[in-house]
């Protein structure tokens, strides 16, 4: 894919992100994109980077998925008793699971978005890899930031410039001028007559007064 497909499958992939059950089909059209950056940019670290982030996002969203099953599980088998104070335990533990794997994720998320700075010169990415950090370090309102971030990232992706924009922006060479015409033809001047010394025009052939052939040399 070209450079173009990339930034705007990119740009796409970063707003379905920012929506509710769109982002994980936003955070694969990323990842696809994100593997055609590094390649154009020969960076390899664009992609790994974004790759972990997307396996921690998976595991911590796993996790929680395992973590209700046990509390449902658990409840059911265990005494009446008994079962408040586990479902209360397991319920917090998948709430420091969840907390830090999206913190792991976003910090690789960060990483990557940093590497795409450089190489990109959009400091877009680096404004957006920091808020979602900062949103992964919140909880709750930190989700408000993280949707800011995924714009963001989203606004940097179409903003990449294309080698076509930078190569038009070099400004060919300008022609080489063309040589001046000779002295001899410029209108308005005058020259001397070699027989009689009479002053003629610069285009006369014969002078105006002896009427002999002029050489035509200009004699001021
Ligand atoms: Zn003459």
């Amino acid at each position: 894919m070209s450079l173009e497909s990339n930034k705007t499958l990119a740009g796409i992939g970063a707003i379905l992100v920012a929506i509710p059950f769109l982002n994980l089909i936003g955070i694969i059209l990323v990842l696809i994109a994100m593997n055609g950056l590094a390649d154009y940019y020969h960076e390899d670290g664009i992609f790994r980077n974004a790759l972990y982030g997307f396996i921690f996002g998976i595991i911590g969203a796993v996790a929680i998925i395992i973590v209700i099953m046990m509390l449902v599980i658990g409840v059911a088998f265990v005494s009446p008793v008994a079962a408040p104070f586990i479902g209360i335990g397991l319920f917090i533990v998948s709430l420091i699971v969840m907390y830090i794997f999206s913190l792991l994720g976003a910090i690789f998320y960060r990483n990557s978005f940093n590497i795409l700075s450089q190489k990109t010169g959009e400091g877009m990415f680096e404004t957006a890899g920091l808020i979602l950090l900062i949103g992964a370090i919140i909880p709750i309102i930190g989700e408000v930031l993280k949707f800011i971030a995924w714009i963001l990232a989203a606004v940097g992706f179409f903003s990449i410039k294309t080698p076509t924009t930078q190569v038009s922006a070099v400004a060919p060479p300008p022609p080489p001028q063309p040589p001046s015409a000779p002295p001899v033809a410029v209108p308005g001047e005058k020259k001397y007559c070699q027989y009689c010394g009479t002053e003629n025009k610069i285009e006369a052939l014969f002078c105006q007064k002896c009427g002999k052939q002029m050489i035509g040399q200009k004699e001021t």
